[in-house]
């Protein structure tokens, strides 16, 4: 079957844009993760049409990536195919108060794209390191901002390889999700509309919410961001504070003293290290303060 497929894929994509057995942990900010089956790279919405076209008409498991960084991926990788959109998804265009980015441009991008045209309201997503169409299904949001606040539509590609839009309402963004969480489609772009503002002062901002980042996070080590969702009326970070559990490690994992909300590869991490430790965090947190802390990450894989 696998050699198979194999051929049948290289009508589709060609060969140097299909990887086989490839590394998750390449591709994934927490840098763990076994080998998927197969990698591929599509360069335009025909490939991606036809590549989803197939994948579904035999059946086969597949998964769209971002940037990797809201991802956890078993140590003994992905029974299936892993879709990474190209470079020909990474298009920003700015075009008067509106710009049109890819489905993988980065969020960092799209800031600096704002930012170079003064155009403000893009000021919060330049610290987050994922995609346009990883922050469409987590409706990703800092500083109290998110994605509701600046997107007019996005353009998907449905499992049957059509393109269809959707508007910000259609979306139905609400606190880290979207219709993207029961709906297989791709992003592979969206339109953002801002407001016109003063460089100085959005790259300002922008700066001054980076050192924000750099004195609360612990960028220094592989993570994923915040681990858990914050649960109603409390949060994560303080209940796992208040749980006693800054700096309590389970091999390589551990959760971060200097922001307990995010647990972190301290080197050598496994994917399993990570997973129990969020285990182990939700239980004590459970049994400590009643509250059941749901993982932000998304954990996909053999473990
Ligand atoms: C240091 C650090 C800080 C962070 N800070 C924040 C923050 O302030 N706010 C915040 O909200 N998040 C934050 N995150 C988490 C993360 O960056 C966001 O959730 C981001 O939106 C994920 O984007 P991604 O491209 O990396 O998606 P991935 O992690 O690759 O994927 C996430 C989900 O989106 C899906 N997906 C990805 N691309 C597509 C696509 N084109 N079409 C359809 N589905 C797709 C994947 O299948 C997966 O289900 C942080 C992470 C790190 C490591």
């Amino acid at each position: 079957m696998s050699e198979y497929f194999f051929d049948y894929l290289k009508t589709l994509i060609p060969e140097e844009r299909i990887r086989r057995n490839e590394l998750m942990s390449k591709h994934t900010t927490f840098r763990v993760g076994g080998p998927a089956d197969f990698f591929i790279t599509p360069e335009s919405t025909e490939e991606l049409s036809a590549l989803v076209r197939y994948l579904n008409l035999v059946d086969r498991e597949y998964m769209i990536v971002g940037n990797g960084s809201n991802l956890l991926v078993g140590d003994h990788g992905y029974r299936g195919v892993i879709i990474r959109l190209g470079e020909s998804f990474r298009k920003v265009e700015v075009d008067g108060n509106q710009i049109t980015a890819g489905g993988g441009a980065m969020l960092a991008s799209v800031a600096e794209a704002a930012c170079a045209s003064s155009l403000t309201g893009m000021e919060f997503a330049a610290g987050i390191p994922g995609t346009v169409g990883g922050a469409m299904v987590m409706n990703a949001g800092a500083y109290g901002s998110e994605m509701k606040d600046v997107v007019v539509s996005v353009d998907l590609m449905t499992p049957d390889g059509e393109i269809v839009r959707r508007s910000c309402e259609e979306m139905k963004f609400a606190y880290r999700r979207s219709i993207l969480h029961r709906d297989d489609s791709s992003v592979i772009s969206t339109v953002f509309t801002l407001k016109e503002g003063q460089q100085d002062t959005i790259r300002g901002r922008m700066n001054e919410l980076m050192e924000m980042r750099r004195a609360k996070q612990p960028l220094n080590f592989p993570s994923a961001g915040s681990t858990f969702k914050r649960p109603e009326g409390f949060f994560a970070g303080k209940l796992i504070m208040d749980a006693g559990l800054g700096g309590y490690m389970i091999g390589g994992a551990r959760v971060s003293e200097k922001h307990c909300g995010f647990v972190v590869n301290a080197g050598n991490a496994t994917a399993a290290d990570i997973l129990d430790l969020i285990h182990e965090v939700q239980e004590k947190v459970q049994e400590r303060f009643d509250v059941r802390l749901e993982p932000e990450v998304r954990i996909v894989g053999e473990f």
